[in-house]
């Protein structure tokens, strides 16, 4: 008899900051067990849940599958699965939600997605659909005991035509039942800060959880913040062009950085906080030493 989990928003009622981690779901078998192995390592760092990504299209949509299950029976722990919009019609998506219900989750990060390799644009599917706000629809209707997390661009999301017109998409995803968002990465706290205010004076009431990376190296921040249009400070940059080519002083750089973060973030009432670690527990475990009291 499969355990449902706990939905989120009755964590989220007891008012204390949530930690949650990031995976995204490997390309092989032996990324499947080396992302066992940070599991193991990240029980210590006792996180209230954890998500899975949902790839753009091939076989880790499997894999996001296969290893939310691998999370939640073999080392108990909360899993929120992602799922998109891209290439599925609304038949599929359905389909999914019935394996994800009856498979005990109780919770789903709901978007759109981003388009696979090689379109540069999102195209919905024949009979699919074209916006997250209508997956938190579907996925409501279908089953309203499911919490469902979407996604806030403190940034902006680099398509929207303003900020203004993509805080209407944010309430219309809230509007549809979404029961709270996880935000894109910053490095800036200030824009969160903002970005909430914002959310707040255009209605939206419910929890946004900050997402943090700890930079692991310039090069790759340098490409994923060029990709999501997220600002990286001129001192971080700084202090990554001064660690040079040691990756342990510039992997201790990001943790310095996200541990300030996230001590602001907490000291200002952040409702917790999601880590995007790329499947590596080394700077989950750090930040967790670097919180502990
Ligand atoms: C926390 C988090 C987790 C993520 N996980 C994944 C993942 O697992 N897999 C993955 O592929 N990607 C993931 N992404 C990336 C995400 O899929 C992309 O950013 C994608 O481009 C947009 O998805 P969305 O759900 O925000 O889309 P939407 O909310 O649908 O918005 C997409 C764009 O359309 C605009 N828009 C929305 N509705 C309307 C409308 N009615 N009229 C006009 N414009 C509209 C919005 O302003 C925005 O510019 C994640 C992002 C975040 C922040």
């Amino acid at each position: 008899m499969i355990q449902p989990d706990r939905p989120l928003s009755e964590l989220f009622s007891h008012r204390r900051p949530l930690r949650s981690i990031e995976f995204f779901p490997p390309k092989d078998d032996a990324g499947v067990e080396a992302l066992r192995q940070t599991a193991s390592a990240l029980k210590n760092v006792s996180p209230d849940f954890v998500s899975v990504t949902y790839g753009a299209g091939g076989s880790t949509r499997q894999r996001t599958a296969q290893v939310s299950g691998l999370l939640k029976a073999d080392f108990g722990y909360t899993v929120m699965p992602h799922l998109t919009c891209v290439g599925h019609t609304r038949a599929e998506l359905s389909e999914i939600a019935d394996r994800i219900h009856g498979d005990g989750f109780r919770n789903v990060m709901t978007l759109r997605g981003d388009p696979p390799k090689g379109s540069a644009e999102f195209t919905a599917t024949a009979d699919g659909l074209r916006h997250a706000n209508e997956l938190v629809s579907l996925l409501k209707g279908r089953y309203p005991d499911l919490c469902l997390g979407v996604a806030g661009y403190p940034e902006k999301h680099p398509e929207a035509l303003s900020a203004e017109a993509d805080l209407e998409n944010l309430v219309r995803k809230v509007g549809a039942g979404a029961d709270f968002v996880t935000t894109q990465l910053f490095f800036d706290n200030q824009v969160y800060y903002r970005f909430v205010d914002r959310c707040r004076k255009a209605g939206i009431t419910v929890p946004v959880i900050p997402g943090i990376m700890p930079v692991l190296s310039l090069k790759q921040v340098t490409r994923f913040t060029s990709m999501c249009g997220t600002l990286l400070p001129q001192v971080l940059i700084r202090r990554l062009e001064a660690a040079g080519e040691a990756p342990e002083i510039v992997e201790a750089v990001g943790i310095d950085w996200a541990l300030g973060q996230i001590r602001g973030l907490l000291e200002r009432g952040a409702p917790g906080y999601h880590l995007y670690i790329l499947n590596r527990a080394k700077s989950a475990l750090a930040l967790a030493a670097g919180l502990a009291a």
